[in-house]
């Protein structure tokens, strides 16, 4: 296999399916070359196989004679040549991965000047100015980006140059000048590196490549990948391409264009254009760029020709695409041409656009609404879904995406203080190391959480994503201490206002515009297509705790509840003293005494939930966490004991604190442990929830029950507390005609329980598998600990290609889910199958979720929009992937 190929090379299957060895850009190349036929210059790729050849085992042997014969290909196509003394070739070197990766090597242009050619180039364009101005360019271009000398070493003697010469434009330095400039970078390569800047243009070009491979491993394009979730293995391509000049006079130009607006999504063609310019002036935004009514104004038959590439464009790739063009002295040529990027707005309303047609007579193109469907991506569903962040800003810290949306407020500390500010009106961000349940009435008034410690499932993160509340977690730069935190330099106060993005996990001082939610018109539209493709395939629920978050989750389309954490019903400020007591309970009666009053509450709460989503499934968890986690914590009591002391009430609680206390928690007395050592506390909330559901029913309503054990690990441990559930069942149908169906069910959390899923099936009427515990239990990573610390070094190191806490880890923990499926199935062919760990709303994860065969995922109720359209991209992705 050649390590070089020209764009023109005649590929076995269109380009656009090389973009693996041609990266995306060299495909896009390759395609406009050979496909489309559009006036593109030439120039050739050299592969990602050659840059893996590299980073592996250095330079590849034969590369060099590959190259140098694609260049004597380009200079007979181009009809000059590299360094020629008369009229020479000069070429632009760009790095081009499979996916864009702006936290990579820039361009470098101009290649191939030297202290002969420029006098060549003088000589050709009659322009002396131009070509030593090229030349500078060049020298410090070349200089920063593949000689990694520091900027400033050019800037200053640029700048003295204009001092000097009494101007403030760059235009306005004189050939002379420059060529004075020109010495003097050459000085500034000598003594920085020890070595004179490269004179043979096959060296420079060596030069460049290989800074394009090593850039590959730079350390910003390392932390690109990782928070783009980008595989370290692909390697980059380079694209070496013969350079026109935009700058070259009046009749030139250069601009970027949009096929429709990639901001609203109208169907209008879109771009910025500048007159006598290179492409960096642009982007740089040194000028004020003009519209394509100018360009038109300008060029008119340039403007007609390029609207007509657009539309040639778009019914090729189907798709909205963003190009570069230049206009070398009154032609046309296309630089480059990818898919546009777009906004979540934007994405939504050309999705639906597209299915409706484009184009006229024999040059009509539409897709489908499968295909449309794939044009939208749980990001833009978010966009449109959360306020956004806009304007430019910032960040003091960063830390994970917990949960999405952006928020502005004042921070507070401690959960009281959070409330208080909240109830004196202030917008409030609580900012903590981490949160507990005892915080969640200050989480409850914040506008947006910020964390110092936790992942992605983490209590934080949990929380406030199933409230669709703004979060950053795990933003190890944030010291707090006392009344205010330190993020690198900054200090930020008690009352002093942030913004927080938790789409990103940016942290910013002061207060960021905010763009409301506002989800398109399209946005149903998709949504409802999306239900259509998967409608009995594979269904979507949400994780909701409250009658309240059942309502969103049901509006946003949720057909049932596939985790109700009844932990969620404790901690409410008026139940935790509740709680508290039966915890403390030293004897049966005072035990049944708090049992009675939780009762009650528990009752009153599952009426909510099940009248929120009447006629749709409630798989209700039965209490799960550690009690401890339900008792004040014991370092605080310590603290109160030594300074004002402990009331007698405090003395109790500090004294079943240490009882209570683990040093695993996570694997200790939980879930249906709980269960075992407190059967009383599981049976009244058993009779908790058929009391409501009889309630409802008397109304005329239809609650439908599932009811779940938490973290089972054998079948006698489930067949144990099955009977716990059976007897309230058998008690609560006494006498009763046509009595309801409760199915009793568990989730699947530990690996030991997916690989002996078939015993666990004899006794269960369905699973729902936890991921988040599953994965903890799997790798043995601390879901409240590896995250923030170790997580970010394994993904920089490559160690772990994405988090497992936020895409299922498909050859581990997702093998034992289909594992766990498997077999159940083999006990139960009709074993009820769902997920409800927060992978349930990843799409990547909703997609293995599908292969194993899952009736449903379920998720927090913001995410349920992101899983049903990406329930619909699996069942679309597995539908095509069995017919080819
Ligand atoms: C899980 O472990 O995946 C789960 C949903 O339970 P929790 O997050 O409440 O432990
Ligand atoms: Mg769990």
């Amino acid at each position: 296999m050649p390590y070089v190929y020209a764009f023109d090379h005649k590929h076995r299957r269109p380009p656009m399916e090389y973009k693996d060895l041609l990266g995306g850009k060299g495909a896009n190349l390759a395609e406009m070359t050979s496909v489309l036929k559009l006036p593109v210059p030439g120039g050739f790729t050299i592969s990602t196989d050659a840059c893996r050849a590299y980073l592996a085992g250095g330079w590849p042997a034969g590369l060099d004679d590959e190259i140098a014969a694609q260049v004597a290909k380009l200079e007979d196509q181009m009809g000059r040549k590299l360094g020629d003394p008369d009229d020479p070739l000069l070429v632009s070197v760009r790095s081009g991965a499979k996916f864009s990766m702006p936290g990579m090597m820039d361009t470098v242009l101009n290649l191939g000047l030297n202290d002969k050619s420029v006098k060549g180039l003088a000589a050709s364009t009659g322009d002396e100015r131009f070509a030593y101005d090229s030349y500078r360019r060049f020298i410090s271009m070349y200089g920063r980006i593949v000689l990694d000398i520091d900027g400033a070493l050019f800037e200053h003697p640029f700048e003295e140059a204009k001092k000097s010469a009494g101007v403030s434009n760059d235009a306005e330095l004189t050939a002379s000048a420059l060529k004075a400039l020109c010495t003097e970078y050459k000085a500034v390569v000598k003594s920085a590196t020890g070595k004179a800047f490269p004179q043979d243009p096959i060296k420079q070009l060596r030069g460049a490549v290989e800074a394009v491979f090593s850039s590959w491993n730079g350390a910003r394009a390392i932390a690109y990948r990782v928070r783009e979730r980008i595989s370290h293995d692909l390697g980059t391509a380079v694209n070496v391409q013969a350079m026109v000049f935009g700058n070259r006079d009046d009749n030139s130009g250069t601009g970027v264009g949009f096929t429709r607006n990639a901001a609203t999504g109208e169907n209008k063609p879109y771009g910025d254009f500048l007159v006598n310019a290179q492409g960096e002036d642009v982007v740089a935004g040194i000028r004020n760029t003009e519209d394509l009514d100018a360009l038109k104004k300008h060029f008119p038959a340039i403007h007609g020709e390029l609207l007509d590439i657009f539309a040639r464009l778009e019914r090729h790739y189907q798709d909205m695409c963003d190009t570069e063009f230049t206009i070398e002295q009154g032609k046309l040529w296309m630089l480059q041409t990818r898919i546009g990027k777009r906004t979540g707005a934007a994405a939504l309303r050309m999705a639906v656009d597209m299915t409706k047609g484009s184009g006229k007579g024999d040059k009509r193109w539409k897709i489908s609404k499968a295909e449309a469907l794939g044009r939208v991506t749980a990001d833009h569903l978010d966009q449109v879904l959360h306020p956004q962040l806009t304007g430019d800003f910032t960040a003091i810290a960063k830390g994970l995406a917990a949960s999405p949306g952006a928020a502005v407020g004042k921070v507070y500390f401690t959960a009281d203080e959070a409330e208080a500010a909240a109830a004196r009106g202030e917008d409030v961000i609580l900012v903590r190391n981490e949160t507990s349940p005892e915080d969640v009435h200050g989480m409850m008034v914040s506008k947006g959480i910020l964390t110092s410690r936790g992942g992605l499932v983490s209590h934080a993160a949990v929380v406030a994503r199933g409230w669709g509340t703004p979060a950053v977690v795990g933003a190890e730069s944030v010291k707090i201490s006392g009344k205010q935190f330190t993020a690198g330099n900054a200090t930020v106060k008690e009352g002093d206002v942030i913004s927080i993005d938790g789409s990103s996990g940016e942290v910013i001082v002061g207060a960021v515009e905010l763009k409301n939610a506002e989800p398109p018109a399209e946005f149903n539209t998709i949504l409802g297509w999306a239900d259509q493709i998967r409608r009995g395939k594979l269904g979507v629920r949400a994780n909701a705790d409250t009658g309240e978050d059942a309502t969103v989750a049901r509006e946003l389309g949720a057909e049932g509840i596939g985790l109700c954490r009844t932990e969620h019903m404790f901690l409410a400020p008026d139940r935790l003293p509740v709680v508290r007591k039966m915890i403390l309970a030293s004897t049966p009666d005072e035990e049944n005494e708090a049992l009675a009053e939780l009762l009650d509450v528990q009752r009153a709460d599952f009426t909510e939930v099940l009248s929120a989503m009447d006629g749709l499934p409630v798989t209700v968890r039965l209490l799960d966490p550690p009690l401890h986690e339900f008792l004040p914590s014991i370092e605080e009591l310590h603290i109160k004991q030594a300074t004002s002391g402990l009331s007698s009430e405090e003395q109790k609680l500090l004294a079943a604190a240490e009882t209570w206390a683990e040093h695993n928690p996570m694997i200790g007395t939980r879930g249906v442990r709980l269960g075992v050592i407190k059967p009383k506390l599981y049976g009244m909330q058993v009779r908790a929830l058929l009391e409501a559901a009889k309630n409802l029913r008397k109304q005329g309503k239809n609650p439908i029950v599932e009811v779940m054990i938490p973290l089972t690990v054998t079948r006698e441990e489930l067949a144990l507390a099955r009977g716990w559930v059976q007897e309230e069942i058998d008690r609560a149908n006494k006498g009763v005609k046509n009595p309801p169906n409760v199915t009793i069910g568990t989730m699947i959390e530990t690996p030991r329980a997916a690989v002996r899923a078939d015993e666990i099936a004899e006794v269960s009427d369905f699973f729902s598998f936890g991921t988040n515990d599953l994965t903890q239990m799997t790798f043995g990573f601390s879901r409240d600990d590896v995250e923030s610390r170790m997580m970010p070094a394994y993904l920089e190191q490559g160690l772990l290609k994405r988090n497992p806490f936020e895409t299922i880890d498909q050859s581990g923990v997702g093998e034992l889910v289909k594992l766990g499926a498997e077999r159940g199935r083999a006990t139960d062919k009709k074993l009820k199958l769902g997920v409800c760990g927060e992978h349930g709303g990843d799409p990547e994860s909703i997609a293995l979720f599908y292969e194993a065969g899952l009736d449903y995922v379920s998720c927090s109720p913001f995410r349920v929009p992101i899983a049903r359209l990406a329930a619909a991209q699996a069942v679309v992705g597995a539908s095509t992937s069995t017919t080819k």
